[in-house]
């Protein structure tokens, strides 16, 4: 096992025995990390997809510096601040039109915990109280329980089982099949009253980079409206810039009732999560009935320091060309995705704006258990950090990175196969 002084610390999604050494890094700077003996490694994952401008950016560093001087924390109820205030403003401004109220926690987790509160508490404030969610097939809405009930079930969450409430599952509308799962959800919601759709628009993060068509989500929109069901956008991973827009609901000219957005919410900084929802939800619990009250916080709501550092993130938005930024990585990917995508090594290369995933053919589902920690250490081999989900491999980088950066790491890819094929992990 380890050598020497044994770390204390359990890291999160990862098994031990399996993985004794973590990897130490000391600094980071645009899309590179420093390891502590000096070693790089490119971050070609956005740091687990939450790092947007890059590591350190300058503005949002300085924002941080100064708010820590003003005001470190404070209790957020009965008291507000600043940059909670100028936050808020801003975020209803670049999310999709009808959005007006905005509820702080700290994770992707917990702003998907408050959506699903929200939208109860909205049908039971209201007079007409509704429980049923309904939720994608591979959908991915993080690791607390709520969250994982709304998730796809797996290995993961086996253990925890008893305790996840039920949902009603509509089929991933893959390509061909889309009518499925708008019929479906249509239903669902004649079966019993639907409280509310969660859906990650456009594309399933965690469960594997799997990318459906705008007309899909506008129809499940559609056939929400219809039967008074809400509509959650679980923006966590698209959100900030991922898709080529600012707001994968937008890109779709979706408006959601509900909008989950944290990651790249303080640029990949520090943890900041919010919740938006629009005015009819805001109202239901508006009341002088306190038992209507939206009973939620968290010790670190509406942190100050980070409030300024998402404060910092959206003046980046507001005053540096991000648009052009986006089109220019997203063209860069797409040259390098393409040449991979006549390779028959892999399969189903795939793109939206940001993102690029493709498959490696893997012999059989035996190979496949272990094939993605392999090719991650390939890749760090390579200096490049990717973590693939099973065999599909992602690109998802900081806005920063240099075609010279990304030509390091397609190569690293294109070279894996071969490097798995001949044993060398
Ligand atoms: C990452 C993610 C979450 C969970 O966010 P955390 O900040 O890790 O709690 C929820 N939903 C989606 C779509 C995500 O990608």
């Amino acid at each position: 096992m380890t050598s020497g002084n044994a770390s204390p610390i359990w890291h999160p999604f990862t098994q031990h025995a399996l993985q004794p050494e973590m990897v130490p890094v000391s600094g980071a700077r645009g899309a590179w990390l420093k390891t502590r003996d000096g070693g790089l490694i490119l971050d070609a994952i956005s740091s687990w997809w939450v790092v947007t401008h890059g590591h350190c950016h300058p503005r949002i560093v300085g924002a941080i510096e100064e708010q820590a001087r003003r005001l470190d924390q404070v209790i957020f109820a009965g008291f507000t601040h600043a940059p909670a205030e100028m936050l808020a403003r801003g975020l209803i401004e670049m999310v999709p039109v009808g959005l007006a109220h905005v509820f702080y926690s700290d994770s992707g987790s917990t702003s998907v915990e408050v959506a699903l509160k929200m939208a109860l508490g909205y049908f039971r404030n209201i007079g007409a109280p509704r429980q049923r969610i309904v939720a994608l097939e591979y959908g991915y809405h993080g690791d607390t329980v709520g969250g994982m009930s709304v998730g796809a079930r797996g290995v993961f969450s086996a253990t925890y089982e008893p305790l996840l409430f039920d949902v009603a599952r509509i089929p991933f509308p893959a390509e061909g099949r889309e009518q499925a799962t708008i019929d479906a959800f249509d239903a669902a919601c004649a079966t019993e009253p639907v409280a509310a759709l969660i859906v990650e628009p456009l594309i399933l993060g965690a469960g594997g980079m799997r990318i459906y068509s705008e007309h899909v989500l506008r129809e499940l929109k559609r056939v929400a409206e219809a039967h008074g069901a809400l509509f959650i956008a679980d923006e966590v991973m698209t959100g900030w810039g991922r898709t080529g827009e600012p707001f994968a609901c937008g890109k779709a000219g979706v408006a959601p009732d509900i909008l989950c957005t944290a990651k790249g919410i303080t640029g990949g900084s520090l943890p900041l999560a919010a919740t938006l929802c629009t005015s009819p939800i805001f109202e239901a619990h508006h009341s002088t009935d306190r038992a209507k009250t939206f009973f939620h916080s968290s010790s670190y709501t509406a942190n100050p320091i980070a409030c300024a550092a998402a404060v910092a993130n959206l003046d980046i938005w507001q005053t540096e060309p991000m648009g052009e930024r986006l089109a220019a990585l997203a063209a860069m990917q797409t040259e390098r995705l393409s040449a991979l995508a006549g390779d028959d090594r892999f399969a189903c290369a795939r793109q939206i704006g940001t993102i690029t995933a493709i498959d490696l053919q893997v012999p059989d589902a035996g190979y496949l258990a272990g094939v993605g920690p392999r090719l991650a250490r390939f890749f760090l081999e390579r200096e490049v950090l990717l973590r693939p989900l099973g065999n599909t491999i992602y690109v998802m980088p900081p806005y920063c990175v240099s075609s010279a950066d990304l030509d390091l790491v397609y190569a690293a890819i294109a070279d894996a196969p071969d490097a798995l094929a001949g044993g060398s992990s």
